[in-house]
C-alpha cells in the first residue's frame, strides 16, 4: 500500500504516502515525533515534505522537530494558515498541486472545521487516496470551531465528488464512537450495524479502522447522508428541509450526544 499509517498521541493517525517508483514520500500531519520517526526508518523512505492538514496542535505538533531529524525544507499548509502552522514554508490553496516523486499531490480547500483546512488528494498505483485531517472521519466529522454548517456540507460534498472508491485516510481514530452516534440517530441502518460489527473486531485486537472508502462512506456516515428520512425523522426534521439545515441539526446532535 503506498500509505503507511502512523499512530500518534492518543488518537491521532499521522502518514506516510510514498511513491512506488523513487521511494520519495510526504509526511502527513505529524504530532509526535517518536513514533514517526521509527516509521520513517522502518520504511527506509526518503521524506521530501511535510503536508499540514489544518493549524491545530494534535496535527502539527512535532514539524519543526521532525523538519529538523529528516532535513525537510518543504512544509505545506493553507495560505491562510500563515503564523499558525509551525515552520510553513509552502502557502497553498484550492487546486494546487504538490509533487512528491511521481505522485502529483493535489490540494482540495475544505474549510468548516478551520478556515484553513485542506485535503489532499493523489491517485498511486491506480489507487485513489485521500488525507482528510478532521473534516471527514470514518463515519464522522470535525467540529466546527470556524465554519457554519454550510460551508462544512459543502466541503463534504467536495469530498464525496472524489468517488466511491477513494480510500480515506482521516485525522482520527474516532470510528467506534462515530458510529455509535450514527446508530442512534439511524437505527435501521443495515451498513451502520455492519460497519459497527467490523470495528469492534479491528479495535479488540488493536487494528486501525482506516481506511475507509468513500463508498462506505456514503451507505453509513450521517454528515453524508442529510437526505435520509429516518435521520430527518429522529432530528424532528420536515421533509422540506435544506440539506445544510439537516447538516446542522446532526452537527448539535452529535455535540449533545454522549
Ligand atoms: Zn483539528
Ligand atoms: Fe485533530
Amino acid at each position: 500500500m503506498p500509505v503507511i499509517p502512523i499512530p500518534c498521541l492518543a488518537d491521532n493517525y499521522a502518514y506516510l504516502l510514498v511513491c512506488p517508483e523513487t521511494n520519495d514520500a510526504a509526511l502527513i500531519d505529524p504530532s509526535e515525533t517518536g513514533p514517526v520517526l521509527d516509521a520513517v526508518a522502518r520504511e527506509k523512505v526518503r521524506v521530501m515534505a511535510i503536508l499540514c492538514t489544518h493549524h491545530h496542535h494534535d496535527h502539527v505538533g512535532c514539524n519543526h522537530e521532525v523538519a529538523h531529524a529528516l532535513d525537510i525544507h518543504r512544509i505545506y499548509g493553507h495560505l491562510s494558515d500563515g503564523g499558525r502552522i509551525p515552520d510553513q514554508s509552502h502557502f497553498v490553496s484550492d487546486g494546487d498541486r504538490v509533487v512528491i516523486g511521481k505522485i502529483s499531490v493535489s490540494v482540495l480547500h475544505v474549510p468548516g472545521h478551520t478556515t484553513g483546512s485542506i485535503a489532499y488528494f493523489a491517485t498511486v498505483d491506480g489507487e485513489p487516496v485521500v488525507f482528510t485531517g478532521d473534516t471527514l472521519f470514518v463515519a464522522g466529522s470535525g467540529r466546527l470551531f470556524e465554519g457554519s454548517p454550510a460551508i462544512m456540507h459543502r466541503s463534504l460534498q467536495k469530498l464525496a465528488q472524489l468517488g466511491g472508491p477513494t480510500r480515506i485516510f482521516c485525522g482520527h481514530e474516532y470510528t467506534e464512537s462515530n458510529l455509535r452516534f450514527a446508530a442512534h440517530i439511524e437505527p435501521s441502518n443495515q451498513a451502520i450495524v455492519e460497519a459497527r460489527a467490523r470495528a469492534a473486531r479491528l479495535r479488540k485486537d488493536k487494528m486501525l479502522t482506516v481506511p475507509s472508502t468513500m463508498e462506505d462512506e456514503l451507505r453509513y456516515n450521517p454528515f453524508l447522508r442529510t437526505s435520509s428520512v429516518e435521520i430527518r425523522s429522529a432530528l424532528n426534521l420536515p421533509s422540506s428541509a435544506s440539506a445544510e439545515e439537516v447538516f446542522g441539526a446532526v452537527r448539535n446532535a452529535k455535540n449533545d450526544f454522549h
